[in-house]
């Protein structure tokens, strides 16, 4: 890693990720709820689909409806989450910690915490 650390100097950096970590964790949950959201109409969906089939197809039809909206809706939320964090960890948190010094900073130098 090429990052040095402002205040000491020393190269031992570690990167935090708390964005990444807690965006990611909201973005699951927020993906969930929208997958929720999306499996309510999927299960709306496939039963109107199923009752054509007969009293079994609805009950199929909307399980498997809820089941496909939950999972495509918590998958694209956590990766959304993970992006955002990614976003929010370069430009806003400050991501990296020197090691020896303790000193967190951010590799972006107009967000430093020294700047204002
Ligand atoms: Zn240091």
């Amino acid at each position: 890693m090429s990052e040095k650390c402002p205040n000491c100097l020393s190269q031992r950096i570690g990167k935090r990720n708390y964005g990444k970590k807690f965006a990611g964790v909201v973005g699951a949950s927020a993906g969930t709820y929208g997958g929720y959201a999306a499996a309510t109409a999927g299960a709306h969906a496939g039963a109107k689909l199923g009752i054509v089939t007969g009293p079994g197809g609805a009950t199929v039809g909307g399980l498997g409806g809820a089941v496909i909206g939950a999972l495509l809706g918590g998958a694209t939320g956590a990766s959304a989450g993970v992006l955002l964090g990614d976003i929010l960890d370069k430009r806003v948190l400050d991501n990296l910690r020197c090691l020896d010094c303790g000193y967190c900073f951010s590799t972006d130098p107009d967000s430093r915490d020294d700047t204002y």
